[in-house]
C-alpha cells in the first residue's frame, strides 16, 4: 500500500468502507496493473452490522473495528483525507487539505449520513440518560446498560421515515431487549413501543408475517407513520410527529428508555454535488439501478449506502452489487459495452431474540430469494449462528479481500 499520492489515477475510490475496500479487491485481483487510489479518512474499519448483537449485549464491541490500513490492497494507494467536492464536470474531486485529484474513472461510496441534528433535542444527550443507538460505534455498547439497568417501565424504539441502512436493525435491537426482559422475568412489567415512520413492519410479506406474530409474543406495542421529531431529555419525553384527517399531529409519549435510528441521506457532499438525483431530498448518487453507472456522467459508478438504488441498503447488498459493478467498470475501461445486471438483491438477518433469527432475502420486486434449502421464514438458532460467527469471519477474511 502506497501513501504517497499523485494528481492523477486511472480508478479513483471515494470511500473505503464495506463497498470501497471489495471493489478496490476485486478489481485488482482482475488486473493488478491498474492505477489506483482509495480516498479514505478514517484510521479504523468498522464491521456494523455487529452493533446489533453488541447493543443486546451478546458480542465484544472491540471485535468490531479494526485498523484500516491492514484492508487497504496492497497494490492501491491511500489518500488519507476526505472527499469535500465531487467535480464530475472535470473529472475531478477536491479532498480535505484542499488537493485536487483527477480520474479516467471514479467509483462513489462514501456511505450513508446519520442525520442526529434532524431530531430537535437530541444532539449532546445520545448516549445517557436512556437515550441511546446502535447507529455509532461509541453508543452501541451503552444500548446494553439501558436494557441490562431497565427494572420495568416504558422502553420505545424508533425508526424514521427516510431509507436508512439495514432497514431491520430499529426492530432487531427491541426483540434481542424483549427477550431479555422476558429471561430476567420482568416482560410483564415492560411497556415495549415500536415508533415507525414507515407503514408497515417489514416489506416483504414473508418475513412480516413472521415478525407480526415475534411483536404480538413480546406484547409490543406497534404505532406506524409516527416519526421521531425531538427528544425532551430532561422530563424524558420524546415527540412523534403523525398525521390526522390530513393535518400534521403531534404526539407526546414518555419513556424510561429510548433507542433511536436517526433519519439519514446520502452525505452533504454528494447532495450538494451534480452527482446527486436532481432535486431529490435524499440526494442520493444518481445511478442506474441495473448497472450501477451514473445516469449522466458515464465514467463514474456508485455502490452502497450512498446510492439511488432502491434495495435494502445493507452489506449483503454489497457483496452482489461489488461484481457486477466491478464487470461492469472493467469493460468500459476496456472500451467494450457494460452487461452485468444487479437485481437488487438484499438480505436482512432479523434477529428475533437470543439465539433466534429470521434471515429474509428478496430483491427489487421484494419477492424472496432464499439461500438455503429450508424455510427462512422461520426463526432459527441457525441463523443466528451465521449472523454472529461466520459472517464476521467472511466479512473480514473474504469480502474484503475481494474473495467473496
Ligand atoms: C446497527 C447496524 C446494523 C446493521 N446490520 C446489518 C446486517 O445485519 N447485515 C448487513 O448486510 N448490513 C447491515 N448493516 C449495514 C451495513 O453496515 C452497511 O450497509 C454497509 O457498511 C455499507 O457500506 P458502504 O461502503 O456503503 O458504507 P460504509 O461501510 O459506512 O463506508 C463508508 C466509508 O466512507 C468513508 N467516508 C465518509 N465520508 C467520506 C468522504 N467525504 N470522503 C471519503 N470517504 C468518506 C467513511 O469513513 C467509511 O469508511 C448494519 C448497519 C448498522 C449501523
Amino acid at each position: 500500500m502506497k501513501t504517497n499520492y499523485k494528481s492523477h489515477y486511472q480508478v479513483l475510490i471515494a470511500g473505503g468502507g464495506n463497498a470501497g475496500i471489495s471493489v478496490a479487491a476485486q478489481l485488482l485481483r482482475k488486473d493488478s496493473k491498474l492505477d489506483l487510489a482509495i480516498i479514505e479518512p478514517s484510521d479504523k474499519h468498522y464491521y456494523q452490522p455487529a452493533w446489533t448483537l453488541v447493543g443486546g449485549g451478546d458480542y465484544d464491541i472491540n471485535d468490531t473495528v479494526r485498523n484500516e490500513a491492514d484492508f487497504i490492497p496492497k497494490k492501491a494507494t491511500w489518500i488519507k483525507d476526505k472527499v469535500t467536492k465531487f467535480d464530475p464536470d472535470n473529472n475531478r474531486v477536491v479532498i480535505g487539505n484542499g488537493d485536487a485529484i483527477t480520474y479516467d474513472w471514479l467509483v462513489v461510496c462514501i456511505g450513508i449520513q446519520l442525520n442526529w441534528s434532524a431530531i430537535k433535542g437530541l444532539e449532546g444527550n445520545l448516549g445517557k440518560n436512556g437515550i441511546t443507538s446502535n447507529y455509532t460505534f461509541q453508543t452501541a455498547p451503552y444500548t446494553f446498560e439501558c436494557i441490562k439497568n431497565f427494572k420495568g417501565g416504558k422502553a420505545i424504539f424508533t425508526n424514521p421515515n427516510t431509507p436508512i441502512k439495514c432497514g431491520g436493525a430499529p426492530q432487531k435491537i427491541m426483540y434481542l431487549a424483549a427477550d431479555y426482559f422476558r429471561k430476567h422475568g420482568i416482560l410483564d412489567k415492560a411497556d415495549i413501543h415500536y415508533y415507525s415512520g414507515g407503514a408497515v413492519i417489514f416489506g416483504v410479506k414473508k418475513y412480516a408475517e413472521t415478525l407480526n406474530k415475534v411483536i404480538q409474543r413480546y406484547g409490543i406495542k406497534t404505532h406506524y407513520k409516527h416519526n421521531l421529531v425531538e427528544i425532551r431529555a430532561d422530563r424524558k419525553e420524546a415527540v412523534f410527529e403523525t398525521e390526522q384527517d390530513g393535518q400534521k399531529k403531534y404526539v407526546v409519549q414518555s419513556y424510561d428508555f429510548i433507542h433511536v435510528t436517526p433519519p439519514q441521506s446520502a452525505p452533504d457532499v454528494i447532495r450538494n454535488s451534480p452527482l446527486a438525483v436532481p432535486d431529490s431530498p435524499g440526494g442520493w448518487v444518481d445511478v442506474d439501478k441495473h448497472t450501477l453507472r451514473h445516469n449522466r456522467y458515464k465514467n463514474v459508478f456508485g455502490i452502497g449506502d450512498n446510492t439511488s438504488t432502491p434495495n435494502a441498503k445493507t452489506g449483503a447488498a454489497i457483496r452482489k452489487q461489488a461484481p457486477i459493478l466491478v464487470e461492469n467498470l472493467y469493460r468500459s475501461i476496456n472500451g467494450q459495452e457494460i452487461s452485468a445486471m444487479y437485481n437488487g438483491y438484499g438480505s436482512c438477518p432479523l434477529v428475533t431474540g437470543y439465539g433466534k433469527l429470521v434471515l429474509a432475502e428478496f430483491d427489487y420486486s421484494n419477492e424472496p430469494i432464499e439461500t438455503f434449502p429450508f424455510d427462512q421464514g422461520k426463526e432459527r438458532w441457525t441463523m443466528y449462528q451465521l449472523k454472529k460467527r461466520i459472517l464476521p469471519w467472511l466479512y473480514w477474511n473474504k469480502i474484503l479481500r475481494g474473495t467473496a
